[in-house]
């Protein structure tokens, strides 16, 4: 085993969880041993919740001019760090070095938007009638949550961590269990940033604990960031335990291809978007539609997926259950009539042959009512459809339903604009495969991408994380003032 077994991070030290019952963290890259993760139990989450309850009448009342103060340190800490985090990223996920670099310098990118929240968050005031105030303040909302998936180990929790805790919160931050070593390395940054014990805690599991999280009488709210079927099952249990939640899920996203786009461009922006991280990207490009003839364009997009080399551009898939989902979603769309252009099944990488690798694949030729085309594969693999019109490919889009992202390839400005008018989904793309917004723009899907109001990052996030306040203030003397005037 190459690190020592993982222990819970609570009140500003690593603890054992009170229990033996643990897994096995496994990379994917070669099948190795990492560590393994011990699946905790409720009173070791309500350890955490009562460290992070003793934080948060001093946190909550430092200023936050003070507060980011510790987030421009982090900052410096992430870049200072990053080779290392990016290694334990590629280690435990899977994905390229290149790519787990990129990650890294999201979260960056991210905390940077956290540094800035002093100028955002600064309430309105108005005399409203004569010597009469109104005012509106952020207050945070207290201990709060974070349930985050696989495939992002260090962003997705730099979604929250920054936000949440400069916006006056004290955090439970739940890893995936499949890669939680990266989050350990970020609470060990967070304490050297100088942010105060109890502050941060992260309480490592599985299913159990996030139930824990949804009843847990002292956690006011829960973000989740996952598959869509455990996100409907946490946001049903966290609101109706009387939670704030914000459950983002699942994706099927199409790229909707025109006759005018330019077929290099388009070509490489749709392999890259499709194989990224393996495909596993809730952002990935699943889904193509072309509209018309887009033959030419097509054979560009086999030309550059068969640059694409698994064990070099190309990373790993999580593990041995998401290899065999994939490559059966494949078989299936075969033996349903469709054309596999570019086959990534049966991918051995030499020297790493336990690890879980899939190479590109790009089907032609797929129906709509097929499962390729229609369910979320999480894999490097783009399902090709066909259409005459714009409109026939967006009522696929329309039926799907996703509605995380969508992105269309064309030099037509007022047909982009028509799509990105008529496409349900909660980010669009024009020529760009992975439309995620940038910070301080907001990430956040809709349909059954999303369960809640608002979004999980940028500005949106501020509503989120905090509740307002409003008061209403009289200074005069003068009785029988009507505030009304
Ligand atoms: P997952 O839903 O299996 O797991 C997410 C978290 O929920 C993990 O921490 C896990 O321990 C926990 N969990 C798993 N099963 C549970 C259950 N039955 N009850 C309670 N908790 C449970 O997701 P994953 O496989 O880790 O991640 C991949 C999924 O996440 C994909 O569907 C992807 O699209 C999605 N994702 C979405 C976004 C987004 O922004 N919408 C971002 C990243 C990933």
């Amino acid at each position: 085993m190459k690190y020592k077994a993982i222990q819970n991070f609570i009140n500003g030290r690593f603890v054992n969880a009170g229990t033996d019952k643990t897994m096995d963290v496994i990379s994917p890259i070669d099948g190795n041993l990492l560590s393994t993760v011990p699946m905790s139990t409720n009173a070791d989450l309500d350890k955490a919740v009562k460290a992070a309850q003793a934080a948060f009448p001093a946190w909550s009342k430092t200023p936050i001019k003070e507060r980011v103060q510790v987030f421009f340190k982090y900052k410096t800490l992430l870049e200072k760090h990053l080779k290392e985090l990016a290694e334990l990223c590629s280690e435990e996920n899977g994905k390229t070095y290149g790519e787990s670099v990129a990650e890294i310098e999201k979260c960056v990118e991210l905390t940077e938007f956290a540094t800035s929240l002093p100028q955002l968050i600064t309430g309105e005031i108005l005399e409203v009638s004569r010597g009469v105030e109104c005012r509106t303040e952020h207050a945070p909302l207290g201990v709060v949550a974070s349930i985050v998936p696989f495939n992002f180990p260090s962003m997705v929790p730099n979604w929250t961590i920054p936000n949440a805790i400069a916006l006056g919160n004290c955090m439970i931050m739940k890893p995936s269990e499949k890669v939680p070593l990266s989050c350990g390395k970020l609470a060990e940054l967070l304490k050297e940033a100088g942010l105060p014990d109890g502050v941060f805690n992260i309480v490592h599991g599985d299913v159990e604990i996030v139930e824990a999280i949804c009843d847990h009488p002292n956690i006011e709210a829960v973000s989740f960031v996952g598959s869509t079927k455990v996100a409907k099952i946490v946001y049903k249990r966290a609101t109706s335990n009387f939670k704030r939640c914000l459950a983002l899920g699942g994706a099927k996203n199409h790229l909707m291809v025109l006759p005018d786009a330019i077929p290099a461009m388009t070509a490489q922006n749709v392999a890259a978007s499709m194989s990224g991280c393996a495909g596993q990207r809730c952002m990935a490009a699943s889904a193509m539609i072309g509209v018309g003839n887009v033959d030419a364009i097509i054979d560009k997009i086999c030309e550059e997926a068969r640059k694409i080399i698994p064990g070099e551009n190309l990373g790993a898939v999580i593990n041995k259950e998401s290899k065999e989902r994939i490559e059966r979603y494949i078989n299936e769309a075969e033996k349903d009539g469709a054309k596999i252009l570019v086959d990534g099944r049966n991918t051995k990488v030499k020297g790493k042959e336990n690890g879980t690798y899939v190479g590109p694949t790009v089907i032609d030729f797929v129906k709509p009512e097929m499962s390729v085309a229609k369910e979320e594969i999480f894999g490097p693999v783009i399902s090709i459809m066909r259409t005459k019109t714009v409109d026939e490919a967006l009522a696929i889009e329309n039926a799907n339903p996703y509605g995380n992202a969508a992105s269309v390839f064309t030099q037509n400005g007022g047909m982009a604009r028509y799509i990105i008018d008529h496409a349900s989904a909660g980010m669009i793309g024009v020529n760009v495969g992975v439309p995620v917004p940038r910070e301080p723009f907001s990430f956040g899907g809709w349909n059954e991408s999303k369960f809640g109001v608002g979004d999980i990052t940028g500005k949106s996030s501020i509503e989120f994380w905090t509740k307002l306040k409003k008061s209403t203030t009289k200074w005069n003397a003068e009785a029988g003032i009507n505030w009304m005037s």
